[in-house]
């Protein structure tokens, strides 16, 4: 069986990259979304263990004493972290799995000589419109809101180290897109749009 392919996803927060994503894990077979811990709060809606794996501070340095996390970072306060075990046991099962990470996540994986993903940013299409949606999603003080947008400007530098840009202004181009970026990390490595290997006549 040949290993699953690894989709690392940045964003600044608020660029819609949980609205975008939350569809084609739904449509697009045999692709894994890799639940981090983080000792963030939930907000409203969230459930423990399909959006995080919500955790206090001692456990989460409990769990990165212990070698578990694949990569972690401390984003706006917070620590997350990705769990090592469960990532590397989908790639092996031949399971695509979609990460959703901070920059500093991603430059810690492409140190790694071992993995061969490829690295995705979402953009929203001005600052103007990003602090809108934060604003409008209601998640957030206006505290985290100003931390969020300031970290905002420093991860826009960080796009040009990803292999691709999504500019998410209309979300059916976005998902669109993202889709087609997909299907052809598949098609390039002789798998079909179900993840499978090709049959062996081909
Ligand atoms: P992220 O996961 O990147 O922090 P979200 O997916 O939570 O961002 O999106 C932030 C807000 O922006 C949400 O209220 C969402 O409905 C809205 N949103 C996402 N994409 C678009 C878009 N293309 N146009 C307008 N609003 C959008
Ligand atoms: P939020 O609190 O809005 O869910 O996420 C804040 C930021 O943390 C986002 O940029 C998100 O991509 C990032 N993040 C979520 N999980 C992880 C993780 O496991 N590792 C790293 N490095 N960043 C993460």
């Amino acid at each position: 069986m040949s290993q699953g392919h690894l989709f690392v996803i940045s964003a600044p927060s608020g660029a819609g990259k949980t609205t975008i994503l939350k569809p084609i894990l739904a449509q697009i077979p045999a692709i894994g979304f890799s639940v981090s811990h983080t000792t963030r709060q939930p907000r409203p809606g969230e459930i423990d263990g399909k959006d995080y794996y919500f955790v206090s501070v001692e456990q989460f340095l409990d769990l990165r004493e212990e070698g578990d996390f694949l990569e972690w970072a401390e984003v706006h306060g917070n620590f997350y972290g990705t769990s090592q075990q469960a990532v590397m046991g989908a790639l092996a099962q031949g399971r695509d799995v979609i990460l959703d990470i901070d920059v500093q996540g991603a430059d810690q994986l492409r140190s790694r000589h071992d993995l061969t993903p490829t690295f995705i940013f979402i953009a929203p299409p001005s600052l103007a419109e990003l602090e809108r949606r934060l604003t409008d999603r209601q998640t957030e003080t206006e505290a985290t809101i100003t931390l969020r947008l300031q970290n905002a400007q420093k991860e826009f530098q960080a796009a040009a180290r990803y292999n691709y840009t999504i500019v998410n202004d209309n979300l059916e181009h976005a998902k669109a897109m993202l889709t087609a970026i997909i299907l052809e990390k598949r098609a390039a490595s002789r798998r079909g749009y179900d993840g499978k290997q090709l049959i062996p006549i081909l």
